[in-house]
């Protein structure tokens, strides 16, 4: 019996646990975030690098908590 697994969320403090075979490919492509090859996945199935990816997330984070500070949008 195979159950679906939920579908992975950010870890609070932005580390990836990327050990499952879902995040690997044999074929190495582009980092979507630096260009040099990969056979890592995203959660996605882009190619990315697991520290990429983490970086990308603290940013977005860091850019949602500026775009919504005092608890709504600022301009
Ligand atoms: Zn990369």
């Amino acid at each position: 019996m195979t159950a679906r697994r939920p579908r992975p969320q950010p870890p609070p403090g932005g580390l990836l646990d990327w050990r499952d075979a879902s995040h690997w490919s044999r074929t190495e492509k582009p980092c979507r975030y630096c260009g040099f090859p990969t056979h890592l996945r995203d959660s996605k199935r882009s190619p990315a690098h697991k520290v990429c990816a983490e970086e990308a997330l603290t940013i977005q984070a860091a850019e949602a908590a500026a775009a919504y500070q005092n608890g709504r949008l600022s301009d």
